[in-house]
């Protein structure tokens, strides 16, 4: 379904400056149910035309309506409408809290609210049955506020889902993530060329505990967490985009790896059947390529949306291992991000 554009949904976006707010730009400036109304930023940037104030790390060029809108402050003066956050997590928690006040439907990137338990922590494809937590938010004028989970977690919970059905009981992870996940200017240089960092600020909790909320079981209006242990250690490693998880999995039913291949392979989620904008056609591709996947070559698959699986073997610990990939700011941010929202303008 495609709308005129005065049909169109007006969203804003906040953080529209950052690696995630750029991004959404990007992917806004050509959907069919959304239409940027609003750019807000720090005071840095209030005031300036957009062009002016960001600095575009983006292949393609700012599109020229956008660069010529004038950035606000993150204050929710502008009509009710759908707000996009990409702000920094340092502001995201009030800032986001007071648009959902004001009665805007949030759909955030940020950490701040993800953990609240009337909060959904949504993967389109993974627990979209989620986002009926909504119904017992409080928020005054039909606020909602919905959120992102971290950005590698997003790939391990779709790549973990199909396996959940075979009785999943342990997990250990270990990722390798690019550098436009940590912002705009982000690592140092000098820090990351020719270098792999073991250690990125609150990364390894979130891998270990957003996982089993996402997981788990909404139960008479309770998210149930799922019964599953994960340990995680979480690297940065000089890749622009596109975060990789290497994997070992344990079960209390042993499946055959053909099992595990057609789970991931024939896995689908909401987002496909009702072919929301943003759906990947499959979320999940199944590489057999020996050395795959990665980043270079798996980031931009099916629209940058899909997570690239490869390299499953016996594990001598566990009983298997295997590598994912997944765009970070796409699958891990602002392509979720969109799925979140299409799902809740389809159902609510
Ligand atoms: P970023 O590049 O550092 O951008 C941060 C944005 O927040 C900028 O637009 C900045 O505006 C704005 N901001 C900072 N301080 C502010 C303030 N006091 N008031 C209002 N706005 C303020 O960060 P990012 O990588 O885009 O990440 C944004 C959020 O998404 C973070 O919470 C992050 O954890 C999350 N996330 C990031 C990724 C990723 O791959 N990068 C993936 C998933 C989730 P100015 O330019 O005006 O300072």
């Amino acid at each position: 379904m495609t709308r005129d554009i005065q049909d169109k949904i007006p969203v804003v976006i906040l953080g529209a400056t950052g690696c995630v707010g750029q991004k959404f730009i990007q992917a806004l400036a050509v959907h069919p149910w959304f239409s940027i109304a609003a750019l807000c930023a720090s005071e840095r940037s209030a005031g300036k035309n957009y062009g002016e104030a960001v600095n575009w790390l983006m292949p393609k060029p700012i599109p020229s309506h956008i660069a010529n809108m004038k950035i606000q402050t993150c204050m929710p003066s502008m009509g009710r409408c759908i707000a996009f956050s990409g702000l920094d997590s340092s502001v995201a928690g009030e800032i986001e809290s007071t648009f959902a006040q004001e009665g805007f439907t949030v759909v955030s990137n940020a950490r701040n609210h993800r953990m609240h338990p009337s909060v959904p922590l949504v993967v389109g494809e993974v627990n979209p049955d989620h986002l009926d937590l909504v119904k017992g938010q409080k928020f005054p004028n039909g606020g909602i506020l919905v959120t992102n989970p971290n950005c590698s977690v997003i790939g391990i919970t779709l790549a973990l889902k199909p396996l959940m059905q075979f009785g999943l009981e342990s997990v250990h992870v270990v990722t390798l993530q690019a550098v436009s996940g940590a912002g705009y200017p982000g690592v140092a240089s000098l820090d990351i060329v020719d270098n792999v960092i073991p250690f990125i600020s609150g990364e390894e909790e979130k891998v270990e505990t957003e996982p089993l909320k996402i997981l788990g079981n909404l139960i008479d209006g309770t998210i149930q967490q799922a019964s599953l242990k994960i340990s995680a250690q979480c690297n940065r490693v000089p890749v622009t985009d596109g975060h990789m998880a290497c994997i070992s999995v344990k079960f209390r039913h042993k499946p055959n790896p053909d099992d595990l291949i057609h789970a991931w392979e024939s896995f689908r989620g909401e987002p496909q059947k009702l072919n929301l904008p943003t759906a990947p056609e499959k979320p999940i591709h199944y590489s057999t390529g020996l050395n795959h996947p990665q980043p270079k070559l798996h980031r931009h698959a099916d629209k940058e949306m899909a997570v690239t699986i490869g390299r499953l073997r016996p594990c001598s610990l566990f009983d298997y291992k295997f590598a994912i990939l997944s765009h970070n700011t796409m699958r891990g941010a602002v392509g979720s991000a969109l799925l979140n929202a299409e799902l809740l303008v389809t159902n609510l």
